[in-house]
């Protein structure tokens, strides 16, 4: 057994078990993103070393210890990309995509990073990324955001994950508040760890980033670069709020957020979720108006996003098996022999007057409260109860399990035509 050749750790072979879900996924990606005008771009895998080197930074995570880098057979540093945007920009730049011209773009597939291997990282992973070149904003950064926002929706995740938002200034603002940022960093330097010193002369911004919990008291008190943004930008920030808000999508502003990449500058943002551990964020983006112009084009704006699609598809699987329960809709608990008698009756007067309603009676007995608990383990979204009191008058009372919203005695014989009255009940049938 001994010359079984395996894939590379955090590579992953995709069973024929598997694809399927990720052919709907992908599916429901290409749909929306061209329900939004973006055009497919597809790019390679290779690029020279020096595309990444000079859109990420040196100085930076992926560069330093991420990359999958080889000289090939003629000596040249060739790199599998490890992410989308600098390729994309690249190719626009060399083909003359940006010309005058706005460009809203997406690609999906493999990208490569020497991590540790985990639930939700890998070696090889998939991305699926939208870019909108040509643009200063704020209306497009909006836009962008309310895409990503619709796939998340499209994948039936939005309960799930929440969007986090901040402002990276321009390059100048952020130069001036680094200095700021190092000094107070310097001040404080015995309560910096490891990498945080290393990080203090080549990338102070990503100290805000560490996930050591010795480092967050010293983090929290830091200065924060939204206070420190320049006129401009803050005017731009203020106005894709106010976007956001008035196409009713929520968010939190996170000082913090200042993303592993050097070329961000202005709006930032994270699709984060609390359902994959460690491992939480799904979809990561922003504005890098100086890219095209650092990879050799001329200065033009612009923004996009990546999403990973693993952490997507554990994130759907995980709300599949939630809803695939069979949870019912309906819990009923009655109180007492004669009450019950009468649930056998009243539970299928429910069934046939809403067919589609999944209505369980209780059944083993207990006290109501016990059964209210029962009744909300379920999962149900509606308990009815009948205690003595309502057998007494020939009422029934229904609460909601899952929005708040009093409780309500009714006549039975009013009760299926209760039901289809109200609209929070009609959600649920
Ligand atoms: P993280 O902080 O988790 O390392 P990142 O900031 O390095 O993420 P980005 O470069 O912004 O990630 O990539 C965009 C998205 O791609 C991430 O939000 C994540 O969903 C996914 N992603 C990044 N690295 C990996 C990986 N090694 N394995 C799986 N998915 C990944
Ligand atoms: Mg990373």
């Amino acid at each position: 057994m001994s010359n079984l050749i395996n894939a590379i750790r955090g590579m992953n072979d995709l069973l024929p078990s598997e694809t399927a879900l990720w052919q709907s996924v992908e599916q429901t990606l290409r749909d929306t993103l061209s329900t939004f005008g973006y055009q497919e771009i597809r790019l390679p895998i290779l690029e020279k070393t020096e595309v990444f080197e000079r859109a990420i930074g040196k100085a930076t995570d992926i560069v330093e210890k991420e990359m999958y880098t080889f000289l090939d057979r003629n000596n040249e540093s060739l790199t599998l990309r490890p992410e989308g945007t600098a390729s994309c920009v690249r190719a626009g730049i060399e083909h003359g995509l940006f010309y005058n011209q706005v460009q809203r773009l997406w690609y999906m597939g493999p990208h490569f990073r020497y991590e540790r291997p985990q639930k939700g990282r890998y070696r090889q992973f998939y991305q699926c990324g939208a870019e909108a070149v040509g643009l200063e904003g704020p209306d497009i950064d909006a836009e962008l955001i309310l895409l990503s926002a619709k796939i998340l929706d499209k994948l039936g995740l939005t309960p799930y994950v929440t969007l986090q938002l901040n402002s990276l200034g321009s390059s100048v603002a952020r130069l001036t508040y680094r200095e700021l940022l190092v000094n107070y960093f310097i001040q404080n330097q015995n309560q910096l760890d490891e990498d945080s010193q290393r990080r203090l002369m080549t990338n102070p911004l990503r100290i805000l980033d560490s996930k050591n919990p010795d480092m967050q008291k010293l983090i929290a008190n830091a200065p924060t670069l939204i206070d420190h943004l320049d006129l401009e930008s803050a005017e731009h920030f203020g106005k894709l709020q106010t976007y956001l808000t008035s196409a009713e999508l929520p968010y939190k502003i996170n000082p913090y957020l200042v993303r592993g990449l050097d070329y961000y500058s202005r709006t930032v943002f994270e699709w984060v979720t609390t359902e994959l551990g460690a491992q939480g964020t799904v979809c990561a983006g922003g504005r890098y108006d100086g890219l095209v112009e650092q990879l050799g084009g001329k200065r033009t704006p612009a923004l996009g996003f990546a999403m990973g699609l693993e952490r997507i598809l554990l994130m759907v699987q995980q709300v599949a098996k939630k809803s695939m329960i069979n949870k019912p809709d309906v819990y009923f608990i009655t109180e007492g022999e004669d009450a019950l008698k009468l649930a056998f009756k009243l539970a299928d007067t429910v069934r046939n007057g809403m067919p589609k309603l999944r209505v369980i009676l209780h059944c083993g007995g207990g006290s109501l409260k016990n059964q209210f608990k029962k009744a909300d383990k379920s999962g149900a979204e509606v308990v009815l109860i009948l205690g003595e009191q309502e057998l007494k008058e020939k009422k029934i009372s229904l609460k909601l399990l899952r929005k708040s919203m009093p409780q309500v005695s009714i006549l039975q014989d009013d009760l299926i035509k209760y039901l289809y009255a109200r609209e929070e009940f009609r959600d649920i049938c």
